[in-house]
């Protein structure tokens, strides 16, 4: 395939490389949302409230914050706590790892570290399934809700627990909610914010040479995260390869159609395909 080798040849000479990670790479590492697997895992939920899949079940009006927290105990333990670093993500950090490497994305589910990517190099702007804030964001931190979630886990009953396991707002006592940019309340902590800082610090020094940036799974939901500036980069960088995985190609109007490349197939095949070329380069 051209387009491959044609990515296969830009990593090989680019001192850094720009992942954007979006929903559709999760999707293709195999975190079932929607499919045999979430049917499994909620099979009492989608019963009782009738959930289609786990990204609306998320925003589901639950009637008590028991049941809404006994919910969300299932949801962090199938997304996060029962789930290891997926084959996709480490190979892809196999891809990149003798390179500068940076790493922007909207999934929560903690992948990319799981999978051993440097947590000084990931940008993790929408929030993280491993974590809880108060829900009016009266002070400017997260929590950790990984033993919370454990507690309720062991005590949940019937899709509900004990009015004790749930969290509350260390400050305010009010509810705590999960740290996901959902509404105008989200948390950006300490945390983020360097993150943000580290992610215009590598764009600084790499964005102006022959930098690839490898768009992988990113839809229309927030273009403006990884989609829209990425062609933006691309625009500014006449060295850039912007590579996009699994998506609709940037528009005829932009001037950055030579140096994009769009592929269709499969993103585990992409990568395995291009580990495969990598390996080849450094044997020979
Ligand atoms: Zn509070």
């Amino acid at each position: 395939m051209d387009a491959l080798r044609r990515v296969s040849a830009a990593l090989a000479k680019a001192p850094a490389v720009l992942i954007g990670g979006g929903a559709g790479l999760s999707a293709a590492a195999g975190i079932d949302y929607s499919g045999e697997g979430f049917r499994r895992a909620f099979a009492d939920y989608i019963a009782r409230y009738g959930f289609s899949d786990l990204y609306s079940s998320g925003f589901y009006p639950f009637p008590t914050e028991e049941e809404r927290w006994a919910y969300w105990a299932r949801h962090i333990e199938y997304t996060v706590l029962a789930r290891p670093a997926m084959p996709l993500y480490r190979r892809l950090l196999r891809l990149v790892d003798d390179k500068e490497y940076f790493v922007i994305t909207t999934n929560v589910d903690a992948q990319f570290e799981k999978a051993g990517f440097a947590r000084d190099c990931l940008f993790v702007v929408q929030g993280d399934y491993r974590e809880m804030q108060c829900a009016r964001a009266c002070h400017q931190k997260v929590y950790s809700n990984i033993e919370a979630a454990q507690k309720i886990l062991a005590a949940a009953h019937d899709l509900t627990i004990p009015s004790e396991y749930v969290p509350h707002c260390p400050v305010c006592g009010g509810k705590m909610e999960m740290h996901l940019r959902v509404d105008r309340y989200f948390i950006e902590d300490e945390a983020w914010h360097r993150a943000a800082q580290r992610y215009a610090a590598f764009l600084h020094t790499y964005g102006r040479g022959e930098i690839v940036l490898l768009e992988m799974g990113v839809g229309f939901n927030t273009p403006t995260i990884i989609r829209f500036p990425f062609e933006e980069l691309t625009m500014a960088d006449p060295q850039a390869l912007l590579v996009r995985m699994n998506t609709e190609p940037a528009p005829p109007r932009l001037p950055i159609q030579a140096r994009t490349v769009n592929i269709e197939a499969p993103i585990p095949e992409v990568v395995d395909a291009l580990l495969a070329a990598k390996q080849e380069n450094a044997a020979t």
